[in-house]
């Protein structure tokens, strides 16, 4: 084995008197891919920053760290400077003629017309190239070692993971010791740390995932048929309005104690749907009925009533709460609105039921939102949901914010009221993971429409789509082939709007738009090329 590029050894941070992290000991070989994990807060990149020795001021570290002359330290979110070129930022990191050089970190990163790129602005990029670009400034400046912190953290799953890839690929092939710290780094890794209460060790043994139980079956009672959203985003020359579909024919039809996964990436139109079923925005079109009533012709004093039995839970938890109300009156305030006419007597009773099953201790009730972790405030965020005990609820992005841990103990919540309480679930999600253990039917999202449908199971032994592919391989931790960004959905390209970044696409795929079509039943496919074996 070769000698460690990086090498750290009892290395101690502290930021005032508490310790960040305690004797921490890493190495990383040339060609070497370490990813350091643990849940926020952990003291991540502060680990990185003192093995790179640029911590910020404030903050100490001891012990021993030995590095090569050339390394390069990515932060979180790094952005590049809004008022130069990328070609002039290029020129000022490695200095003399830099266009070849900065051509190629760039393409390594697959970002397209790379020479052409070099003289747009930051803000002329959209964002997933802005980070690509940043990180392209790293790898141009031929550095021994790289620490990448979060790389790509905002971005898609299907573009970070593949991001990870494409870096882990380039240390290895350059003998570059590469540090990624944050989510999704072990897939492309050769070993992962954990950092959690200050310690750096081994990651935990994973533990028992829970899946949804079987459903029991029944007749519907949520019927979502033909759902249309659509915006308008100026006229015609006519002078009519001119619309943008964001969400085109949505339909699927759950039993009670059934959950259905809206999985898709931004712009697939998962939360329009998510959104239009609660009826938080208008809907051009279709019909959303729940035990037969159609939730979209309902008017306002009807609608009111039936929110104590169709609920939601947002993505951020902290933005729902006001700093300056408790968590139980939080819970009550959701509770008298929604049911105006119990006795006020009673609000403590139900606050405390709430409370509970949404996992949280009674004393929780006495708490101001500035004290909760963003998990305990999404516990209290499905305790708002629970006080009135819905029959449907529909959750967007309920784990977005979440760590590992926190995501664990409220996917548990869902379960336990999908199978001990028979609550009808929707949920609108990024993370195929989630939407297939948690599941009875997955409805992949891209633009606006339902691409494949079918039960989890059969999803991942056959599914037919290569964006669902995609998202399977995120989920597995395997690369994804999709290459590229998600397009606006104000400039798709014509026929399959996955096309540009498909990588079976064919001629075929510009001519239309593909339409659902049956591969067996229960399992529906939008694919010009679904049944054309693939090759290699
Ligand atoms: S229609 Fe063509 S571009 Fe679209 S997913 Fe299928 S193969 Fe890919």
């Amino acid at each position: 084995m070769s000698a460690p590029l990086l090498l750290a050894d009892g290395l101690t941070v502290r930021c005032g008197g508490t310790v960040i992290v305690l004797n921490a000991d890493f190495a990383v070989e040339p060609g070497a891919v370490l990813a350091i994990s643990g849940p926020a807060g952990a003291g991540k990149s502060l680990l990185l920053r003192a093995a790179a020795g640029l911590l910020p001021p404030g903050t100490v570290a001891d012990g021993h760290v030995s590095y090569p002359e050339r390394l390069a330290l990515v932060p979180q979110g790094a952005r590049l400077t809004p008022h130069r070129t990328l070609g002039a930022q290029f020129a000022e990191v490695l200095g003399g003629d830099t266009q070849a050089r900065a051509v190629l970190a760039l393409e390594r990163l697959e970002v397209p017309m790379a020479a052409r790129r070099l003289s747009f602005y930051p803000h002329e990029l959209p964002e997933g190239l802005r980070v690509r670009a940043a990180l392209a400034l790293a790898l141009a400046s031929d550095p021994q070692v790289l620490l990448a912190d979060a790389p790509g953290a905002g971005l898609d799953p299907t573009v970070r993971a593949r991001l990870l890839w494409l870096l882990a690929a380039w240390a290895r092939e350059r003998r570059v010791g590469l540090v990624i710290a944050g989510r999704d780094a072990a897939a492309p890794a050769d070993r992962v740390l954990h950092l959690d209460l200050g310690r750096l060790g081994q990651p935990p043994e994973p533990g028992e995932s829970p899946e949804a139980a079987p459903s029991a079956g029944g007749a519907p009672v949520l019927s979502v048929r033909d759902l249309r959203v659509a915006f308008p985003v100026g006229r015609t020359w006519l002078g009519g309005t001119r619309w943008l579909n964001v969400v085109e024919g949505v339909g699927f039809e759950l039993a009670e104690g059934e959950t259905a996964a809206l999985l898709g990436e931004t712009g697939s139109g998962k939360a329009m749907v998510a959104r239009a079923v609660l009826r938080l925005m208008p809907a051009a079109g279709g019909r959303v009925a729940w035990h037969g009533r159609d939730l979209l012709t309902l008017d306002e004093p009807a609608m009111r009533h039936e929110r104590r039995d169709v609920q939601a839970l947002f993505p951020d938890p902290r933005a729902a709460l006001d700093p300056l109300r408790s968590v139980g009156e939080h819970v009550a305030e959701t509770h008298a609105a929604l049911v105006p006419e119990e006795d006020a007597a009673l609000r403590p009773v139900r606050v405390t039921d709430a409370l509970s099953r949404a996992g949280l201790p009674l004393a929780a009730a006495d708490l101001y939102p500035a004290a909760l972790t963003v998990g305990e405030a999404a516990r209290v965020g499905l305790a708002r949901a629970l006080v009135t005990h819905p029959g449907l609820l529909v959750c967007d992005e309920p784990t977005a914010s979440l760590d590992a841990a926190d995501r664990e103990a409220l996917v548990g919540h869902l379960l336990h009221l999908q199978g001990q309480q028979r609550t009808t679930l929707v949920l609108a999600t990024e993370d195929a993971a989630l939407a297939f253990r948690t599941a009875h039917r997955v409805l992949v999202l891209l633009a606006g429409r339902v691409v494949e449908e079918a039960d989890p199971a059969t999803l991942r032994a056959d599914a037919r789509h290569p964006y669902t592919q995609a998202l399977l391989a995120v989920a597995e931790g395997r690369k994804p082939e999709l290459r590229g960004d998600p397009p606006s959905a104000l400039r798709l390209p014509g026929g399959c709007p996955l096309r540009l970044r498909c990588p079976r696409a064919a001629d075929v795929c510009a001519d239309s738009v593909p339409v659902l079509e049956t591969v067996r039943p229960g399992h529906r496919v939008a694919c010009h090329r679904w049944d054309e074996p693939e090759v290699g």
